[in-house]
This record gives C-alpha cells, structure tokens and sequence, in this order.
C-alpha cells in the first residue's frame, strides 16, 4: 500500500496517511533524543538526538512528525507497563465492559478480541475476564514476556498485515489502545485490521485527540514514538482509505484527553449523532487547520517562560524541587524547556523499571517512591495527567504544605 517508497526512518517529506508532500511547518520542539530511553549510568551522554518537528498536511491537514526514529529503536525493548497505574488500569476495565455490553450481541459463539499493542496484557485481562477468547500482540520482548507470565497469550511481534495473514483468524473486536500514533507502518497496519476483523466485528481505537492536546496546551505528548496526531477528520481519512470506518467516538479524560472511537468495515454501520455532533464541534474549533497549530506553538513558548519564572523563583527561594513522575512524555517537556539538574534534583517514580536511570537528555535521576525519606518542598509534576490520582494519594504530603505544581492541567472532559 505504501506506494511511494518513502523511507521508512529518518526525513520524509510526504504525508504519512494521504502521500501529500504539501507538508507545512506547525510546532518545532528541536532536536530531543528518544524519550523512552532512560539511560544507565555508563550511557549518559551518548544518546543521539533527532529532530522533534510536527508538521501539517495541507491536503488531508493531518498533523504528524516528519522525522522517524526506527521502531527497533523505539519499541524494541520499552520499560512501559500499562498496569503500574490504578486509574490506567479501571479505564481498561470500563473499555470492556462498554465493548462488551454494546456489540456482544453481533460476536459469534465464541466472543474474540485481538489487542494490538497490547502492553503486560492489564487490557485483555479485563475482556477474558468477560468471557472473551484473547490474543496480543507487543513489540517489547520484556512487556510480552510479563504479559504471557500472566496467562494472557501475547505474540512478540510487530503487527502489520503479514502478521494478520500468517494468523489467519478473524477477531469479533479487535483493539488498539495508544498506539495507532506510533505507527510507522501505518497503511500495513490499518489493512492487517481490516484483514483480522469479523464482517460485523468491532474495531476499537483509542488515540490522543490532538484537538484536545492544543486546546489543554499538552504539548508533551508530542515525541518521537508519536508519529501522528489524530482528529476526528485525520483518522477517517486513513481508515477511509482502508475500507473501514468510523460509526461512533466519545472522548475520555484518559492521557489528558484522548478519542476512544469504534470502527466497523466501510458502509455497514451508520455514524452515531454522538459521533455527527463530534464532528461538527472539531469543525467549528478550526482545529484541523495551519493558524490553530501556528498558535499552539506561540502558546507553548509562553508556558515555556511561565514554567521558567516559576522554578527560578522556587531556587532563588532555596526551595527543594523534585519531579513527580518519570513519564516518557517528560522528556519532551523537560527537554524543550531545558529544565535540568539544576532545577529537579530527582524524578520520583512508580516503575521498578526505570530504577536507578537517568532521564534521556537532562540525566535527572530516577527515584522510586518508596525510597524518598523526606520530601521535597515542591513536586514538579511531570505525570500531569494522573493529576486527582496523584493529589488524592499525597494528601498527607500537600497536609505538611509540599506544593504540586502542575504544568499542564487538562479541562473537564467534555461530551
Ligand atoms: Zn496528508
């Protein structure tokens, strides 16, 4: 399906979902390294840097990087486990019980579900759970590993449409949380769906709604394993293109605000009013065009300043700041604010994993939780987006006056 032979790492300067090379400047957060690499002790400073730049498509206005690391790179060995945080954990939970109440009536005898990156397996728990026969696929060779530990049968593998066809099995639901923006094979992917869903199967999609990321100004989901960045409008061009289509979408508050949205093939279902109204809101918003993105970008160097002011002012005070959280996202944020050692002697951490690394870039050191004696004056909190988890769970640190500043807070969820 790819046609046009761009390559498939480094610059490309046509459209990654419509072939376009109108692509137009939007947001350029400079050169970062890869963020999910938190680095050991022996590798701090040899991580390489790459251009961090979103761009725009003037034909199917979709936004995207135009640069890619290699996914052997980037997902070859992540240290990211869903399962680690509560809140991440019920949202899985409440997605299928949703998908299994609407569309258990169209499964066959045997109900199926086929998660696409599928993480330690905390998703397909939740649908055996419901009765579901299950299978993931994950590209990390550790997280696999973790998951068939669990007894949920994961494949290490790299979805794409060869992987559908060597399967060869039709799925009543098959899911992709969070990962569809990673895609490097995004038009391989998107068949291999197709291929592996049932005539009436249900195809669920979860993605950062990118509508929502400038409107909350989460300008740190931008890095390098985010290689698109979906509207309503963008993701129907692709799966259009595929054969398949969108029938309904609501947003959730989940990553600071993300579309879960249920795709079926092509013409056999008809677009919900919630999705038509979905729809009609993104339109009216202008988010799908040049000057919002452009505008993003000169709100994103004010919350720049504004951030600066803020932990000058904390040092200049002799205040102790620690970051709360050690977030892939973190390093974009960390990184194009130039916001170091100097400022955040440590980031405190939940993830066993990342014990005793150092964040790509800035090499703050990671700390887990358990291991703070005392904590600081301030928590910077770089995990934002578990903001009503995070403060109801130190409500005896904010009670001793410790201050959270958060630097992005998303606004109430709407629809
Ligand atoms: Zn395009």
């Amino acid at each position: 399906m790819n046609k046009t032979a761009q390559p498939t790492t480094g610059s490309r300067r046509q459209c990654r979902v419509c072939d376009s090379s109108d692509l137009q400047p939007a947001v350029d957060l400079g050169m970062q390294p890869w963020c999910n690499h938190f680095l050991k002790p022996e590798q701090i400073g040899t991580e390489p840097a790459y251009p961090l730049r979103v761009v725009w498509c003037a034909d199917c206005r979709t936004a995207q990087l135009d640069f890619t690391v290699k996914k052997e790179i980037m997902f070859g060995d992540h240290t990211y486990l869903s399962g680690v945080t509560r809140s991440l954990s019920d949202h899985f939970r409440d997605v299928a019980g949703d998908v299994d109440r609407r569309f258990a009536a169209t499964c066959g005898p045997r109900k199926s579900v086929l998660d696409i990156g599928s993480n330690d397996g905390t998703q397909l728990k939740h649908f055996r759970d419901l009765g579901y026969e299950v299978l993931g696929v994950e590209s990390s060779k550790t997280t696999a590993r973790i998951a068939n530990d669990a007894g949920i049968d994961t494949l290490n593998e790299f979805f794409n449409l060869d992987v559908a066809c060597q399967l060869n099995r039709k799925f009543d639901v098959v899911n992709a949380a969070g990962v569809f923006f990673h895609l490097e094979e995004l038009h391989s992917v998107t068949d291999g769906i197709r291929q592996s869903l049932a005539p009436d199967g249900v195809f669920v999609v979860q993605f950062l709604y990118m509508k929502r990321i400038v409107d909350n100004l989460a300008f740190d989901q931008i890095y390098h394993e985010h290689l698109l960045y979906y509207n309503l409008r963008t993701i129907e061009t692709l799966l259009n293109r595929h054969g398949l289509g969108l029938f309904d979408a609501r947003v959730a508050s989940i990553h600071g605000g993300s579309v879960i949205a249920y795709v079926g093939h092509l013409g056999r279902r008809q677009p919900s009013p919630r999705l038509q109204a979905l729809r009609a809101a993104e339109e009216e918003s202008s988010a799908n065009e040049l000057e919002t993105y452009r505008d993003f970008a000169v709100r994103i160097e004010q919350m720049k300043e504004e951030n600066l002011a803020f932990l000058d002012e904390a040092k200049r005070l002799g205040r102790r700041v620690y970051g709360f959280g050690a977030p892939v996202k973190g390093n974009t944020l960390l990184n194009y604010f130039g916001i170091g050692t100097r400022y955040l002697d440590c980031l405190v951490e939940k993830n066993v994993l990342r014990k005793g690394l150092y964040s790509p870039g800035q090499h703050i050191p990671v700390v887990l939780e358990h291991e703070i004696e005392m904590p600081p004056d301030i928590y910077y909190v770089l995990a934002w987006n578990f903001r009503q988890e995070i403060l109801a769970n130190n409500q005896h640190l904010l009670d001793r006056g410790v201050q959270f500043y958060f630097p992005v807070i998303p606004q109430d969820v709407y629809a």
